[in-house]
């Protein structure tokens, strides 16, 4: 059978417009209604990379679109958390990266929690078909729901090419780790991000593409109508259509490659349905990202992550040995000797530790370049 895609037209951001193309757009899918059941708590995971209002720049998933489907799943009887992690952003944020994106307002009137992925904590999933990282740490948050609504933007990027549904998920992945990866070459990149992909596949993905990103993407582009909402249960048969619709020919977008070659979706467009709008009359040509320069040397890497960082520090006077610290640390690298020490070299910044500790006595540490940044 046919992998499906469900394409709606949505010239604006007006709430009844987006209403109705998100209800379409989720209600074709074949596999919505299984899904979506009373009782069960999903995950609403739009792209919040750094937390942009839409009139500053279309940075984040549209409010209009996260609350209709907020609506949506309401309405199906389920518990709602909508969870990301802007980078370089720790729990005590929460409230203004949430309130920022527009979030907090749009989704006024309905029973919906907020989470940062970093405040749960991370743990290790393991990657099935493996091309380059063997597991991923990804939020706990995971462990608290039925299942993943995941909600990404149409955006050009400059190491991948285009940010879609299978790039939207990284946001649950370790800090420590999502840094480590984006040393990696583009195809080193992109493949390193379908493993974490892979660990844990969303259920539904529904794209935001009624305005998009072109040029410098993923955070400093120029807004370009493009005047569609999209979605699938197979989030690589989504960025496919996406990447088609955006302009891009067929292997363009290495995250699409990879991702079909592991067999984690279906990239192929000749094995794709696409229900409710006619694709070809929505089809905007995006501005490509002029690549970043190519991945540094593994030297310079090494020389960027020693100058760019945002590290748990332990205040010995404060610490009082009680373990707690070492218990939540997904990568194990806290050893109790009088007080909590910290092994640098296998910490993930992920900051569980800071969340776990009873008296407060981690804080995070900053550089310089990376305050600057
Ligand atoms: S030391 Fe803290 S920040 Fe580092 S991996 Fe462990 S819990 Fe995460
Ligand atoms: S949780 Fe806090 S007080 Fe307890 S050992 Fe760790 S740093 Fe020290």
């Amino acid at each position: 059978m046919a992998t499906t895609v469900t394409l709606q037209a949505c010239p604006d951001y007006d709430p009844t417009r987006v209403g109705a193309a998100v209800r379409r757009a989720l209600e074709d899918l074949p596999e919505t209604a299984t899904l979506l059941q009373p009782g069960r708590r999903v995950m609403l995971k739009p792209n919040i990379l750094k937390p942009r209002r839409p009139e500053e720049a279309p940075v984040c998933t549209h409010p209009q679109v996260l609350r209709a489907v907020a609506e949506l799943c309401y309405e199906a009887g389920c518990a709602l958390l909508v969870a990301d992690q802007p980078a370089y952003a720790l729990g005590g944020q929460r409230e203004q990266i949430f309130a920022r994106a527009g979030y907090t307002e749009a989704c006024r009137g309905l029973p919906v929690e907020f989470a940062l992925a970093t405040g749960a904590g991370y743990r290790e999933f393991p990657v099935p078909r493996a091309l380059r990282v063997q597991t991923a740490q990804l939020t706990r948050l995971l462990d608290e729901v039925d299942l993943v609504l995941n909600l990404p933007k149409l955006k050009t990027h400059v190491q991948t090419a285009l940010t879609g549904a299978v790039k939207n998920t990284f946001g649950l992945v370790a800090p420590r780790q999502r840094m480590d990866i984006h040393f990696l070459s583009y195809e080193g990149l992109s493949e390193a991000i379908v493993d974490t992909f892979a660990a844990y596949r969303p259920q539904l993905s529904l794209m935001d593409a009624v305005v998009a990103m072109e040029g410098a993407g993923p955070s400093n582009g120029a807004a370009r109508a493009t005047g569609w909402i999209a979605a699938s249960a197979d989030a690589v048969a989504l960025d496919a259509v996406a990447g088609r619709l955006a302009g891009f020919g067929p292997g363009e977008i290495l995250t699409t490659v990879a991702a079909t070659r592991a067999g984690h979706g279906q990239g192929d467009l000749a094995e794709i349905q696409i229900l409710g709008e006619e694709s070809e009359a929505l089809g905007v040509r995006l501005r490509r990202a002029r690549p970043a320069p190519r991945y540094p040397p593994r030297a310079l890497g090494k020389l960027l992550r020693g100058l760019i960082y945002r590290r748990p520090h332990v205040a010995r006077e404060k610490c009082t040995g009680c373990g707690a610290c070492r218990t939540a640390c997904p990568a194990q690298c806290i050893d109790l000797e009088s007080v909590a020490v910290i092994d640098r070299r296998r910490c993930l910044e992920c900051f569980c530790c800071m969340e776990a500790c009873p008296e407060e006595a981690i804080s995070a540490e900053q550089s310089w370049l990376a305050r600057k940044l």
